[in-house]
């Protein structure tokens, strides 16, 4: 199928405090924290950006910590588990690594031939998950305070929680190129053919609850495309099938393009050609508060309303 969509680009969830948001994924997962700037539709709130070396689409997971917000609801209609790779190898250390900083997970189990899964929640309570596998190349970001080998290296897969799948699997194949490569249960699986895409599981929930968006929720998920010309494209065969979506909006690392499938979770699709050393060095990546342009003049009280944040990886040596 012809598409311009190369995979997964980020989840972007919610959060409550910044600096436990920090502890969580850069000191406990390991991950870089790619980028450090502020959600540009409410600047009194940090946008931390987690990631791979660079940041590559596939490896970002991004966050709004609101202090104070209040919490979500899991339910219909969300994106309610995030899925990191591993290698095989790894799944001791991992059940190791989270025992030691007090964090609850599943037993590991098999859910698709050889995938096997952990699930547990960052300390706001959003659903992550880590799976083995030893079919994917990428290395991860090789952090100081993490055993060689044993990087978490993107992710695997993402879980919306539906209604039913067959509306969202239709439109996901139309607009996005997604086809259904498994189903099990009540899981149907999504990927791009030929594409290290980064599945796309829909679980039909038996509960029709629907999702309430705050603390611990995803917020969105977006998929990679190449440049701004496959995005238009994209754009205008949403509008050509009726589907709402936004105007381009530059986030200056990536230009996006929002819409909602059909079961209610918000969709993005972000361009891939621009990057997180657009504005930083690579090795420096992160280490400073970044403001787009029309920011910059308020610079001095927009770091005046944040708590400051800092990336402490000797507290979390193996
Ligand atoms: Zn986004």
């Amino acid at each position: 199928m012809n598409t311009n969509i190369s995979g997964l680009h980020h989840v972007t969830a919610l959060a409550s405090d910044p600096q436990r948001n920090v502890d969580f994924y850069a000191g406990i997962l390991g991950l870089r924290m790619v980028k450090k700037t502020i959600n540009f539709d409410a600047p009194d709130v940090y946008h931390l950006y987690y990631g791979d070396e660079m940041g590559e689409p596939g490896t970002i997971m991004t966050f709004f910590p609101f202090p104070g917000i209040r919490g979500g609801r899991n339910g219909v209609g969300q994106v309610n588990t995030t899925s990191f790779s591993i290698s095989l190898q790894s799944l001791d250390y991992w059940q190791e690594r989270l025992k030691r900083f007090s964090i609850p997970f599943s037993n590991p189990q098999e859910r698709f031939n050889g995938e096997i899964s952990m699930y547990f929640q960052d300390f706001d309570g959003l659903g992550l998950e880590l799976v083995v596998s030893d079919h994917d190349p990428r290395t991860g970001y090789l952090a100081p305070h993490i055993a060689p080998g044993h990087a978490i290296k993107g992710f695997y897969s993402v879980s919306m929680l539906e209604e039913g799948y067959e509306k969202t699997g239709a439109f996901m194949s139309r607009f996005l190129g997604y086809e259904l490569i498994a189903e099990k249960g009540n899981r149907f699986r999504y990927s791009i053919k030929g594409k290290k895409a980064g599945f796309v599981d829909v679980v039909c929930s038996s509960d029709k609850a629907r999702a309430l968006g705050g603390n611990g929720t995803v917020h969105h998920l977006a998929f990679a495309t190449y440049n701004d010309q496959q995005q238009l494209e994209i754009r205008e065969k949403l509008l050509s099938g009726n589907v709402q979506v936004s105007q381009v909006m530059d986030r200056q690392y990536f230009h996006s393009i929002y819409f909602r499938e059909p079961g209610g979770v918000l969709f993005e699709v972000a361009t891939s050609d621009i990057g997180f050393h657009y504005d930083e060095n690579v090795s420096e990546l992160g280490e400073s508060l970044k403001l787009p342009p029309w920011v910059e003049p308020n610079r001095t009280n927009i770091e005046k309303g944040l708590k400051p944040i800092s990336v402490n990886t000797d507290s979390y040596k193996d």
